[in-house]
């Protein structure tokens, strides 16, 4: 999968201030925003601010500064809408088509506060 960074795609546009997000928590590297169709009461993204495309992206090539902002972000946000501590979560970073990926900016999905039934449903043969 080509790691070709689209500067069109929303997230870019929402890092750039051209469209309004829902911030949970900004870091030097890192933004945090509600999804605008949350799947469950909390559904919260969570953004480098680097132009990677998918996770495998991030993980190869993002600095060391990078990749532990992201994640204590991530378990900053964890910690404080109460999930580290409650009945569970799950969290999904879908990449290209087979992943469907709607937005090509890597990004994190923190879902939590009810059931999240199976990882990945079943393919039908
Ligand atoms: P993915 O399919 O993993 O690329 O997920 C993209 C997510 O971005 C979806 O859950 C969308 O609901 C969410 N999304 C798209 N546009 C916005 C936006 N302007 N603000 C917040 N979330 C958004």
């Amino acid at each position: 999968m080509a790691h070709i960074y689209d500067p069109t795609n929303i997230f870019a546009r929402i890092l750039r201030g051209e469209i309004p997000n829902k911030t949970v928590l900004e870091t030097a590297n890192t933004l945090a925003f509600h999804d605008i169709h949350p799947q469950a009461p909390v559904h919260v993204l969570v953004i480098p601010k680097g132009p990677y495309v998918t996770f495998d992206h991030f993980a190869a090539k993002a600095t060391v500064e990078e990749l532990v902002d992201f994640h204590r972000t991530a378990a900053a946000i964890c910690a404080m809408l109460g999930i580290a501590s409650g009945d569970g979560y799950r969290v999904i970073s879908n990449a290209g088509v087979n992943g469907m990926q709607e937005v090509p900016h890597y990004h994190v999905h923190i879902l939590a506060g009810r059931p999240l039934g199976r990882l990945v449903e079943r393919a039908v043969t």
